[in-house]
């Protein structure tokens, strides 16, 4: 029945076969015995058809997240504050790297191995990667909820440390706290149809989800590079959102980003810091701080390296709170958006060090105070060079 249908598409381009598969089609049609049947196949909708190729089906589901996003309420997406510029550029994201390189600086680490790892994409793989990156950044913001159990890493590894440290985090700081979701942003959830359409739902029109969520799947499996949702580049990163976007107030921690700290040998730190890190957006929300320059990401990783060295929080050793310094400095960058490796470091040391020379190290410091102390060090914190540049 399929060469009926491909034959049949008026529109069709094969011209070259189409003489052939008439005759085909011809002599098919009279071993049925019935023209009834030519007119059944000719009902069936175009696109029911012609098999679409794979970059057909890379720039329609292109297509279908950019519709979906600016389909999206005003303010989903404000606020909403990502670790690091992603390697490959999401579908429906914004860059903050407005500006060209500092000069003399060296991006860290992590972000020279995501770079790399992207570069080896051809185009097709890279735009197939930063749409579904896309589409499964947002079902993680807009759909995900922790009210089902979350699953940290791509087998869970992750799933004790992250439970236990978004508790201690909850109790640590004086911010409303039993509101911040922490959920797990996984690319195989890519690969259920259901969650896509959930997704589409909260921006494409309604005759459009099924086919578009049933293509994400599709494109899923049908670029091998894509790992069916575990190429680590899909979820390499981690996000906090704000109150008044879409999903409400909520971390993400990308089970990529796990996976690359890890490669790195940040393995001990890695969920402890990251989520520290993004909650330390929450405390800056919760007072409505929103500085317009690089001190909006040294402070939460001034903030984390507070919770972590502090005995009511993580209480890590001299050792690991060096570690969660380089973690710090392997994700700046060199473009005045999240901080460069230098400033980054020297955020979470500065952190770390309140927590360790305070008089009494069972004494939280309320958020309020611990912001307008960084606010104070913040431009100490930046290396002259850097500051001019
Ligand atoms: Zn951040």
């Amino acid at each position: 029945m399929w060469r009926f249908f491909v034959i049949l598409k008026p529109e069709s381009k094969r011209g070259t076969t189409l003489h052939n598969r008439t005759r085909f089609l011809g002599r098919t049609l009279a071993a049925a015995g019935t023209v009834a049947a030519l007119g059944l196949a000719l009902a069936v909708p175009a696109s029911a058809d012609t098999p679409s190729t794979v970059e057909q089906d890379v720039a329609q589901l292109t297509q279908d997240v950019n519709d979906l996003y600016a389909g999206l309420p005003a303010s989903a997406l404000k606020n909403v504050d990502p670790l690091i510029e992603s390697p490959i550029p999401q579908t429906g994201r914004q860059s903050r790297a407005a500006q060209g390189p500092i000069p003399g600086c060296t991006e860290g680490s992590l972000l020279t191995y995501a770079n790399n790892l992207a570069s080896k994409l051809t185009p097709l793989e890279n735009e197939a990667m930063g749409v579904l990156s896309g589409l499964s950044s947002l079902y993680t913001q807009g759909v995900a909820t922790d009210k089902t159990p979350q699953v940290f890493g791509t087998d869970g590894q992750y799933t004790p440390r992250a439970t236990a440290t978004i508790a201690k985090l909850r109790g640590f700081w004086d911010i409303e706290s039993w509101n911040v979701q922490l959920v797990a942003w996984k690319g195989t959830d890519l690969g259920s149809q259901a969650k896509m359409a959930q997704t589409f739902s909260l921006g494409l029109a309604p005759a459009r989800v099924q086919a578009a969520a049933a293509l994400a799947t599709k494109v899923l499996y049908e670029v091998p590079a894509l790992q069916g949702g575990r190429n680590p580049l899909l979820t390499l990163n981690a996000f906090s959102a704000p109150a008044d976007s879409l999903g409400g107030k909520r971390v993400a921690l990308g089970d990529g980003l796990l996976d690359v700290v890890n490669t790195l040998g940040f393995d001990d730190v890695s969920v402890e810091s990251v989520v520290g890190h993004e909650y330390g957006h929450q405390v800056d929300f919760a007072h409505d701080n929103y500085p317009r320059n690089e001190s909006s990401e040294m402070g939460p990783d001034a903030y984390g390296g507070y919770f972590v060295a502090h005995a009511k929080g993580d209480a890590w050793d001299a050792r690991a709170q060096q570690e969660a310094t380089y973690l710090d400095a392997s994700i700046g960058d060199c473009f005045h958006s999240h901080g460069t490796p230098d400033q980054r470091k020297a955020a979470g040391a500065w952190g770390e060090k309140q927590a360790t020379s305070q008089g009494n190290p069972n004494r939280i410091v309320p958020s309020a105070t611990m912001i307008a102390n960084f606010q104070k060090e913040y431009p100490k914190l930046m290396p002259p060079a850097a500051a001019q540049g």
